[in-house]
Order: C-alpha cells, then sequence, then structure tokens
C-alpha cells in the first residue's frame, strides 16, 4: 500500500519532492499506473500533481504558449489556442489514445514518459517548444531535444518537476500535420509518426520545413538533410521523394512485435509524400 501525497501548490510539492527523494510524481497515472502494477505495485510514496495550480492552466503572452505540465490532452483539445491554434499539436492529441486517457493522460506525463512513441514529441519538436522545470534552487529552461536523453530516460534533477511547456506561436506555416500509423484505427501506439510545418513564400516554394519523426529512433528524430532537400522548391511528390531518401537514411527505427526496422524505414519516408496532397489545397 502506497502513503499518497496531495500538495496544494509548487512550494509543498518540491519540499515534498526534496524530503522524498524515491516518491513518484503522479499526473494522470496512465503510464505510472500500468508500469507500476507490471513491476509489482506502486512506489512506497506517491505525490498526486492534480492540486498544484501551477502545473494547470494555459496562459499566452510574449509571442508562446505556457502550457501547465498536468494539463490534460482534453484540456488542451478543447482550448482554441491549441486546438486551432496549433494544428500539429492538436491533430496529435486527437489521435493519442480514447477519450477516457484524454480526459486522465498529461501534456507533462507524455513528455516524462520519453517514450519514442509519445505522441505529442514529434508535434513538440517542429513547434521548438521548451520545457520549464522547477526546482528548490530555482526554475531551467531546456529544448526537448536537451531534456529527453533517451526511452524512458530524461534531464529532470532529483528534487525537480517539470512546470510547463513553453510553446513559441508558429508565424506563417501555411501546412502543419501531424499522421500516425499504427496497427488499427484507435488506441494505437504508433508504429511510425510524422509531424511536419512548412512555411511557404510567395510563390509557393518552401521558405522553411520542419519535420520530426516518432517511433523511428530512440527520440524523436529530425533530419536537417531532408528540411534542406525541400528548401527553394515547391512541395511536390519530386521535391518530397528526394526529402524522402533522406528521411530514410536518418531514421533508426528498431524491430518489435508492432513493426520491422525496414517497415518502419519505408513508412517514414513515404508519410512525407501526403505533404504533396496537402500543400495544393
Ligand atoms: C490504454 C492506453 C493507451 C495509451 N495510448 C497512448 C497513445 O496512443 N499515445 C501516447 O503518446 N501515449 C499513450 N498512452 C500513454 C499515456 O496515456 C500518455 O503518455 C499520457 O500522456 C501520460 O500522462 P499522465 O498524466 O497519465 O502521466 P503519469 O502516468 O501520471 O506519469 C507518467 C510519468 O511522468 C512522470 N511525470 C508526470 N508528470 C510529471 C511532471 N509534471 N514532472 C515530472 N515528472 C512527471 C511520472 O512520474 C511518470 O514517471 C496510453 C496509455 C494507456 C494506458
Amino acid at each position: 500500500m502506497s502513503r499518497v501525497h496531495a500538495p496544494r501548490g509548487l512550494a509543498e510539492l518540491l519540499a515534498l519532492r526534496a524530503d522524498l527523494p524515491g516518491a513518484a510524481l503522479m499526473a494522470g497515472g496512465t503510464d505510472l499506473v500500468p508500469r507500476s502494477r507490471a513491476r509489482g505495485g506502486l512506489p512506497e510514496d506517491v505525490i498526486l500533481l492534480q492540486d498544484v495550480p501551477e502545473l494547470h492552466g494555459i496562459t499566452s503572452g510574449k509571442g508562446l504558449l505556457r502550457i501547465g505540465a498536468a494539463a490534460t490532452h482534453a484540456a488542451l483539445l478543447a482550448d482554441p489556442r491549441v486546438g486551432r491554434g496549433l494544428p500539429v499539436l492538436a491533430r496529435a492529441l486527437a489521435c493519442l489514445a480514447s477519450p477516457a486517457i484524454r480526459n486522465m493522460g498529461s501534456i507533462g506525463g507524455n513528455i516524462c514518459t520519453a517514450s519514442p512513441a509519445g505522441d505529442t514529441l514529434p508535434p513538440l519538436h517542429v513547434l521548438e517548444a521548451r520545457v520549464e522545470l522547477a526546482g528548490r534552487e530555482g526554475v531551467r529552461e531546456l529544448s526537448l531535444a536537451e531534456f529527453i536523453l533517451g526511452p524512458g530516460r530524461t534531464a529532470l534533477g532529483p528534487g525537480e518537476v517539470l512546470c510547463a511547456v513553453l510553446v513559441p506561436r508558429p508565424e506563417g506555416f501555411s501546412l502543419q500535420h501531424f499522421e500516425k500509423v499504427g496497427l488499427r484505427g484507435a488506441m494505437a501506439i504508433a508504429v511510425v509518426s510524422l509531424a511536419a510545418m512548412l512555411r511557404l513564400d510567395g510563390r509557393g516554394r518552401v521558405a522553411e520545413a520542419r519535420l520530426a519523426w516518432g517511433s523511428a529512433g530512440p527520440a524523436v528524430v529530425r533530419c536537417p538533410a531532408a528540411e534542406a532537400a525541400l528548401l527553394g522548391r515547391r512541395p511536390t511528390l519530386s521535391a518530397l521523394r528526394a526529402a524522402a531518401r533522406h528521411a530514410r537514411a536518418a531514421v533508426r527505427p528498431i524491430d518489435d512485435l508492432r513493426a520491422s526496422a525496414a517497415y518502419r524505414r519505408e513508412v517514414a519516408g513515404n508519410l512525407l509524400l501526403r505533404l504533396a496532397d496537402l500543400s495544393s489545397r
């Protein structure tokens, strides 16, 4: 049986974190509970994040959205600043698990789980989001690439919590797209996913491309060579095929029960080809 602690504010949370270094933090519990059960049960102490107001809510200002780490996927989808303003993230949230899991699961939990298949991670990479970490020594910010060190591994320090995700408001990206390939239409863990943002110039040529793949390596894969291959070109099938060749060379997928590495590599490139249809609409 675990002892459950429910701090009412960030200061109380950080004090508990310092006093109970072995305690598990729990937001929605949709990752923590099944994973702990598989290992024989929850740790002796569990610290709930639900009642910490500093970890909730979305605020906008200074060109960015500050999303509280404990904000649920459903709350984010219901907020027009995410639902309409960040379509690449909204599309990923809409296909994450099921309505019940989206009502419980949080963006912070998805990030801290650091799964290669975490659905919010590729969109947050192309949005160039940063994470805000708080500890008793103060607050620090890291990029996602700095924060996620590998499957299940993050740069979260022993006394720290993830407080918020800082998302710069994207300017001028006419195409924002997320697509997940899974083994079924819903409740599917990504076999491969792609988040893409394209900014086009007045002549319809790519002025900036941001591409990130999930389930294609130990962490999200960005491919600067694929992005560069699109620059100055219209996003036609032939330009995207050239970018796809770079993507297939850059990804580092594994074989597992859901798919082979070879299949994932092929699909990682193919997902790019969809952008031709989308940008011609
Ligand atoms: C049936 C099912 C289907 C699922 N399908 C998907 C899917 O399609 N796509 C997908 O991406 N995920 C999926 N998941 C995984 C999970 O639902 C998500 O990753 C969810 O976002 C986790 O959020 P949570 O709040 O429940 O995290 P929790 O379980 O509460 O926490 C997860 C981990 O993060 C840590 N943590 C949480 N918040 C913080 C914080 N603020 N600071 C520091 N550490 C923190 C916890 O200590 C724990 O280690 C699924 C899970 C289930 C059970």
